[in-house]
């Protein structure tokens, strides 16, 4: 069935460059001039939420500046892109409905990301969206990815172990703290999913990490659910000083 419905998807959408459109062979998703200019993160990290550090590592766990001075309620965090230039328009694209097909070769590169932070037992969930915005874009750009990743990975997934109750207004203009506060009394875990996260790791997925606000209400959510630690995955971080 799901080769039937591949086979019918790449009909539709041969597979084409994400960022110029040429033919590609690959299901990575990009043609090598592209590959090149999209901003991959690699090299030293920091562990919290996966932005690229200046320097190497002597061993030790480290942090960039805003995990150390926001602590994140999760234990590791990765991130697949720089949410800059290229990677920033195909992600906008993915987020208003017109790019799905950017969804599978994205969340390769996810799981390529998360590699040293996955293990067999964990539990990959979404970061939800609220029903009526749900309608306006027909799709959680975020659980396709983390359905996609699932897939690659073969780990278990529960496309709503987390569910959206209020619709919070836009985040951006908000403080670390008032998107905090907003976010707390919205997020929860689905009653009828409690049972799949107990003692459980889970690995939440989003599109991109900015403050880091959305990514901690839906960590609490979890451990107030019960779960054990909490892994975070983006598809890209926004760098300070972009
Ligand atoms: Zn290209
Ligand atoms: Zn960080």
């Amino acid at each position: 069935m799901w080769t039937r419905i591949q086979t019918a998807i790449e009909l539709i959408y041969p597979p084409r460059c994400l960022g110029c459109g040429d033919l590609v062979t690959s299901d990575f998703g990009l043609c090598g001039p592209c590959w090149r200019e999209t901003p991959f993160i690699a090299g030293t990290i920091c562990e919290s939420c996966g932005t690229p550090l200046p320097g190497g590592t002597d061993g030790h766990r480290i942090e960039c500046d805003d995990c150390m001075t926001t602590p994140r309620p999760w234990r590791d965090g990765r991130a697949a892109l720089l949410y800059t230039g290229r990677a920033r328009r195909m992600i906008l694209g993915l987020k208003h409905g017109d790019r799905p097909e950017f969804a599978r070769p994205a969340a390769l590169w996810m799981a390529r990301a998360a590699k040293s932070i996955l293990h067999d037992k964990m539990l990959i969930a979404p970061v939800p969206l609220h029903r009526s915005r749900l309608i306006k874009r027909r799709y959680n750009q975020s659980a396709l990815l983390a359905q996609y990743i699932a897939k690659e990975t073969s780990l278990s997934y529960c496309p709503d172990l987390l569910i959206r109750t209020k619709n919070t207004p836009m985040l951006e203009g908000m403080t670390a703290d008032e998107r905090t506060k907003t976010l707390s009394t919205a997020i929860h875990p689905h009653p009828k999913r409690r049972h799949r996260m107990a003692a459980r790791d889970v690995l939440l997925v989003d599109d991109v990490m900015t403050s880091g606000a959305t990514l901690t209400a839906c960590a609490n959510a979890c451990l107030a659910g019960g779960a054990h630690h909490i892994f975070v995955l983006t598809l890209a971080r926004v760098a300070k000083d972009t």
